[in-house]
């Protein structure tokens, strides 16, 4: 057995360490988006593989049995890659994907199905705007240049942004208590965020139901059907293990 997990969610982190701990043979893989990803206890490889025949090559060069798509959400693109090279070279793929958020009492919600309708659905009025999406979806904000923008990176950024924006560096997780903090400081009205789900991500929504502010809600991208668990001990059950993980 040789497990290939497709990483870029803290949960790939989680169960990195359990196979590792299981003493499974695996490698991880990061889209190099990150400038300083996180060390993982597994062998560690960065980079695209080069589309759907550039995966498949790689699975079977590498001799992968298990393919485990623990990529954001919002990654579609390899997401839809992994399907398709695991059913070309006959590979067992799982994805381990957190539920999305689903609406609480309190919650301002405005659902939008991607970033094009997110900018649509802010107000005409100047506002305070917290951009809670990936640096790489930033851009079609650029046409309301009236709002004052908060972004937050993992990475500074290391070109210039299309718009003028305040430009918070941190890496999650982060707090309620935090995220409240940040939002009265700044004073930020509307929140554009995307349905990533999990808890890593979730404070700043929690934040908002208590402030009362309006989330622009971008809903994950269509896929075609695949398993799909949502913990780590699901994943090890499924390579044959059992975890000590109650994830
Ligand atoms: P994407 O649009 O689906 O992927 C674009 C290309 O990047 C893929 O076709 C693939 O290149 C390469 N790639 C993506 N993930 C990879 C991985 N784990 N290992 C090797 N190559 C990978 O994804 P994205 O939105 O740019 O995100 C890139 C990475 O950042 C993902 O791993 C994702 O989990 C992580 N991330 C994304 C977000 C987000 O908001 N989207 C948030 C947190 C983490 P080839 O076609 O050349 O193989």
């Amino acid at each position: 057995m040789r497990a290939l997990i497709l990483g870029g969610i803290a949960d790939a982190s989680s169960l990195a360490a359990e196979i590792a701990r299981a003493g499974l043979d695996a490698v991880y893989s990061y889209g190099g988006r990150t400038r300083t990803p996180a060390d993982q206890p597994l062998p560690t490889r960065i980079g695209g593989f080069g589309g759907v025949d550039g995966l498949a090559d790689y699975i079977r060069r590498e001799g992968i049995t298990h393919v485990i798509d623990a990529t954001h959400p919002f990654a579609a693109e390899m997401s839809r890659n992994a399907i398709e090279a695991c059913a070309t070279t006959g590979t067992p793929l799982i994805a381990l994907e957190r539920a999305p958020w689903a609406r609480a009492p309190g919650d301002i919600w405005i659902d939008v199905g991607d970033v094009g309708a997110a900018v649509a659905a802010l107000p005409q009025a100047p506002a305070r705007v917290f951009l809670a999406i990936g640096r790489q979806h930033i851009a079609p904000f650029a046409t309301r240049p009236q709002h004052a923008y908060t972004l937050r990176f993992v990475d500074p950024p290391d070109s210039p942004l299309p718009f003028v924006a305040e430009v918070i560096v941190s890496r999650g997780p982060y707090t309620l208590d935090g995220e409240l903090e940040m939002m009265r400081r700044r004073g930020i009205a509307w929140i554009v965020a995307r349905n990533s789900g999990g808890d890593g991500a979730r404070a700043k929504i929690d934040a908002a139901r208590r402030l009362g502010l309006p989330v622009i809600m971008i809903s994950r991208p269509n896929l075609p059907e695949r398993q799909r668990v949502e913990s780590v001990a699901e994943v090890m059950q499924w390579l044959g293990h059992r975890t000590c993980l109650g994830a």
